[in-house]
């Protein structure tokens, strides 16, 4: 079926400006997604937009460093990363790719440019596992092209994660029924995405500009969703041409503690975590 319907799309709850950050070894990023904005997107934890066409904002790349507790999805529009990991897994990202690596139980790796000059541009996403896939053994994927679909009114959607127009994506996570699509929207177009009212949802704008229900979002705002009890989806005007992430996920509802690139539920945890990977549990490249 290649329609979603939706008769009673969400409202618009509030806009978020980006943060510009500096990560890895000095590389330019802006966090759209926020640590302050964990709660209130549960299940997703962070999401990184790297975009430049001067090598000195990426080249120092991101070095080896841990993770446990959650999952990192990189998605590259344009541009060469090289990534290894202490598990045993290695690949290159380009050309629309995706990256799907859940660090769980923890991983060392390296996610470093494999160009000197011209533009690089893509996205991370750190996805959030219940409590009890946190210990799970990791997993990690390549995927060089993503399942497409264009709709009715002309939007191509790519479907990264979880199903839109009767498209399946490349990863489905039972726990957390993540849906993540890039949505390219000619100008004039609409888009429509059923939802269930309590997931979470939010878009990042990253060309031109889109409307919600009336309010505009421009390039490089990240927009979250009203949780209306009545709505049945979302609905995405594109006056001008455009390019969207669309993410929507149910919350896992467990207490999330951070600290750097370990996220799980408790302080005692994330001691644990800090001294395995001192102990060098975590393995090494
Ligand atoms: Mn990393």
């Amino acid at each position: 079926m290649n329609t979603e319907l939706v008769t009673r799309p969400r409202t618009l709850e509030r806009k978020v400006q980006g943060r510009a950050v500096m990560e890895g070894a000095g590389v330019k990023i802006n966090r759209a997604l926020t640590q302050s904005l964990q709660q209130r997107l549960d299940p997703f934890l962070m999401l990184d937009a790297f975009k430049s066409d001067d090598p000195q904002d990426y080249l120092a790349g991101f070095p080896e460093h841990p993770h446990r507790g959650f999952e990192t999805v990189t998605y590259m529009i344009a541009g060469k990363m090289r990534h290894k990991d202490s598990a045993g897994h290695e690949g290159l990202l380009e050309n629309g790719g995706v990256q799907w690596m859940t660090a769980a139980s923890g991983v060392i790796h390296s996610e470093m440019p494999e160009q000197e000059n011209g533009r690089m541009e893509g996205f991370q996403l750190w996805l959030n596992l219940p409590a009890t896939e946190k210990m799970s053994a990791p997993w990690y994927k390549d995927f060089k092209t993503v399942p497409s679909v264009t709709t009715d009114a002309g939007v191509a959607v790519h479907v990264i994660a979880g199903q839109s127009h009767g498209t399946s994506g490349l990863v489905e996570k039972a726990a957390t029924q993540a849906l993540y699509l890039d949505l390219h929207l000619p100008a004039g177009s609409e888009f429509t995405q059923a939802i269930p009212a309590g997931h979470n949802a939010f878009i990042y704008v990253y060309r031109g500009d889109v409307e919600i229900e009336g309010s505009a979002v421009a390039s490089e705002q990240l927009a979250i969703f009203a949780n209306d009890a009545n709505s049945d989806g979302i609905r995405i005007q594109s006056p001008a041409a455009s390019r969207v992430l669309l993410f929507a996920g149910q919350p896992l509802q467990e207490p999330i503690v951070q600290y750097g690139p370990f996220v799980m539920n408790s302080q005692a945890e994330i001691s644990q975590a800090v001294a395995d990977f001192r102990a060098g549990k975590l393995g090494a490249l």
